[in-house]
């Protein structure tokens, strides 16, 4: 199923009614929540190239999508309507609550996902702005239960852990895999914990992170990371950074940001 094109439609609410997701839409004739007025030329900008990078550092394809707080509401947040990210452009941006309830979709269609970015603000108030995708590389160790470690210093922020999400946990053994209600999105949430990322199971994974460039460089470097234990573990056994060498690499690149982003702006935009 292309959840990039299936509309979330009313319609679809009444599967799930048994689960909190039916908090997370108005019912029919209810007035959709008010927006927090426009957000920031910069941040729609940075949102809007954020979404090309990721394509054009192979994170996302036709599917996977990028969040961020709005700028002046930390309750609101902006994420593109249901459309492959490489495509996206200011316009396509639509205003979010946390309940994951569009301020004013304009028929526009919304990401079944979304309530992985709503459930997730709800519960880290530190957590500026998020990325979920199914990277390829990353997958294998949702999947097989070899643990996702710090290769090299660019990826300590892998340091602290990363857990894995169960859906069978949650929803039982036949879901379609999605995040597609408020309470998959709670538990998501619950899993990831302090993390600043967490794979999926059968699925992909998402990263958090206080700002877009920051998540951005998350993404593309866990993405690598997981490319590069895949070959160490061809040739034999990885000695992984220790938690305080990953939490000391973290902390330089924490500010060192703005370089690769730069770099990967002008690549994806110029490809614009
Ligand atoms: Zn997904």
């Amino acid at each position: 199923m292309c959840f990039c094109c299936a509309p979330a439609s009313l319609g679809r609410r009444g599967l799930f009614a048994a689960a909190a997701a039916v908090a997370a839409l108005p019912a029919w004739g209810q007035t959709p929540p008010a927006s927090a007025g426009p957000a920031s030329a910069a941040l729609l900008d940075d949102l809007v190239a954020a979404n090309r990078i990721l394509y054009d550092q192979g994170v996302v394809d036709g599917f996977g999508h990028v969040s961020v707080r709005h700028d002046t509401d930390p309750n609101r947040y902006l994420l593109s309507r249901s459309m492959a990210p490489a495509l996206v452009t200011r316009d396509d941006i639509l205003e979010y609550d946390l309940d994951s309830v569009p301020v004013d979709a304009l028929g526009r269609t919304s990401y079944l996902e979304r309530f992985i970015h709503g459930e997730l603000y709800k519960v880290r108030p530190d957590v500026i702005a998020i990325v979920h995708s199914h990277s390829p590389a990353v997958i294998p160790f949702a999947d097989t239960g070899v643990k996702l470690q710090p290769m090299n210093h660019i990826a300590g922020f892998l340091g602290t852990g990363v857990p894995v999400f169960e859906i069978r946990d949650t929803a039982g053994p036949a879901t379609d895999m999605l995040i597609r209600n408020a309470s998959l999105g709670h538990a998501l949430a619950a899993a990831l914990g302090d993390h600043t990322v967490i794979l999926m199971r059968g699925h992909g994974s998402v990263a958090a992170a206080r700002s877009i460039r920051h998540v951005v460089f998350r993404a593309v470097y866990t993405e690598v990371n997981a490319r590069m234990e895949a070959e160490a573990l061809k040739l034999g056994t990885p000695i992984f950074l220790n938690a305080e060498e990953a939490a000391a690499a973290a902390k330089t690149n924490d500010a060192l940001v703005d370089r690769p982003w730069e770099l990967w702006k002008q690549r994806a935009m110029g490809k614009g």
